[in-house]
């Protein structure tokens, strides 16, 4: 188990911090629909502590989390199926959030409630309109709710930190409730004594417990205690969930049975790893079909390259929040003015257009941008683009002004980014390989957040 600051976590993409957390938080074995459940629990508190609902008595300052290495060797050769399951069930409620007038709940769970949960002024101070008490015959399978604790005389006293004074063995007391009435003569003998409501003589008593003496004395030394149920009772009983879970209930019921009067809905944050929400992206991976671009000495095509390095955009401008269009998603012709109509149609905030460099006979490498004119905002965001290509190694070419069809016709902010030189062999191999188009793209994203942030 490790723990991850506050602060640490929110820089994270929401979606793969619940799927950190799930495996601390619930059993993996219980049914789908519970671990979805258990999902939006999980997302919804992530996204009330982002808002800072809940001021001075915030539930976590860090998170609980099981290492890579830990979950390998608590769950052994399932581990696959379980990280399958878990990535399932997080995907499947992907932004589902419970609420309440708008808010995100304090969504309190625990294991088992053992007949019913609670009402919240019960357990916290102060009275939850959603955390009422329901009832659950749902968790009577569960294997905590009895649970059976012995404990010794001492050891009470050294967990409450009391005496009980039960140090003088000869003491003649009383122990309410098993023996009382203790009749002894002078010699201290007990004459008669009730147990239970029963008066024994004190014969009676020797000859039952196979004593020595008549002249007996009684200490406590241990103490069972039983409890029912498992957790303080809010919100979701998880064994109950389960249940209802394999009867049929979906996690949308599971979550309204437990919490009362909820709504369960999609809830976006600007901000909580989701720093380009409210933006819109489209790529344009120039070429297509029949229209190879350019093409290197070893044949890599350019319609290809651009095609792949706006895919991976698409992913992880996403994975930040971005709503991202492409202009194609494979290898097919489209025409300019169909791509410009596509741009004014949606009105992005920015209008990317990907393409390969080629200059033949000569060693030219490097990434260059164009933007129309004295759009200043696509020259601000160019240059912002190249300084992160260049902290990848990416020879910067700047940017330049071009005259493209494309830049002058659309509407919005655009820019064209000649990504390499398909002319130049050793750039040509470095598009050739998988990771070096991934780091590539990340710069792109790195340099997109960068715009967007400032
Ligand atoms: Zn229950
Ligand atoms: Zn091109």
């Amino acid at each position: 188990m490790f723990y991850i600051e506050k602060q640490e976590v929110f820089q994270k993409p929401l979606e793969e911090i619940i799927e950190k957390l799930l495996p601390s938080q619930i059993d993996i074995d219980f049914h789908i629909e519970c671990l979805k459940a258990q999902a939006v629990i999980a997302r919804t508190n992530m996204v009330r502590e982002y808002l800072k609902i809940d001021k001075s008595n915030s539930v976590y300052s860090s998170y609980r989390f099981y290492s890579e290495w830990e979950l390998k060797e608590m769950w052994s050769e399932k581990y696959i199926e379980n990280i399958e399951k878990i990535k399932k069930a997080v995907e499947e409620t992907k932004g589902l959030v419970i609420t309440m007038e708008g808010k995100p709940i304090m969504a309190r769970y625990h294991d088992t409630c053992g007949g019913s949960t609670e009402n919240s002024e019960n357990v916290i101070k102060n009275e939850v309109n959603y955390l009422r008490k329901v009832l659950c015959l749902y968790c009577q399978n569960s294997p905590n709710l009895i649970e059976e604790k012995d404990f010794s005389i001492e050891d009470i006293e050294n967990a409450l930190k009391v005496k009980f004074h039960l140090d003088n063995p000869y003491s003649k007391g009383e122990i309410k409730g098993f023996f009382e009435d203790i009749v002894r003569d002078e010699e201290n003998r007990v004459l008669s004594i009730n147990v239970g409501g029963k008066v024994f003589s004190g014969k009676e008593i020797m000859e039952g417990l196979h004593l020595n003496s008549t002249r007996f004395y009684m200490t406590p030394l241990y103490l069972r205690f039983t409890s029912k149920g498992k957790g303080d009772g809010l919100g979701l009983c998880q064994y109950g969930g389960n249940e209802l879970a394999n009867r049929g209930y979906s996690f949308l019921d599971i979550l309204k049975y437990y919490y009362t009067g909820v709504k369960i809905e999609k809830y976006s944050l600007p901000g909580i790893a989701n720093p380009l929400y409210g933006k819109t992206i489209m790529i344009d991976p120039g070429h297509g079909g029949k229209d190879f671009g350019h093409m290197g000495e070893l044949g890599s095509k350019e319609k290809d390259i651009v095609l792949e390095v706006a895919k991976i955009l698409k992913e992880e401008l996403e994975t930040l929040g971005g709503e991202v269009y492409l202009t194609r998603e494979m290898d097919e012709e489209v025409l300019l003015s169909k791509r410009s109509e596509m741009a004014n149609r949606i009105r992005p905030d920015f209008f990317i257009s990907l393409h390969m460099n080629y200059f033949p006979k000569s060693n030219m490498k490097g990434c260059e941008i164009y933007c129309f004119g004295e759009d200043a905002e696509g020259r601000k965001m160019g240059e912002i683009l190249l300084k992160n290509l260049e902290e990848i190694g990416v020879v910067n070419r700047g940017v330049k002004e071009g005259n493209f069809y494309l830049l002058k016709s659309i509407g919005v902010n655009t820019m064209l980014i000649e990504l390499g030189f398909l002319s130049n062999l050793e750039e040509e191999k470095c598009f050739l390989e998988e990771n070096f188009i991934k780091k590539l793209s990340y710069g792109i994203t790195l340099g997109i957040l960068e715009y967007f942030e400032y």
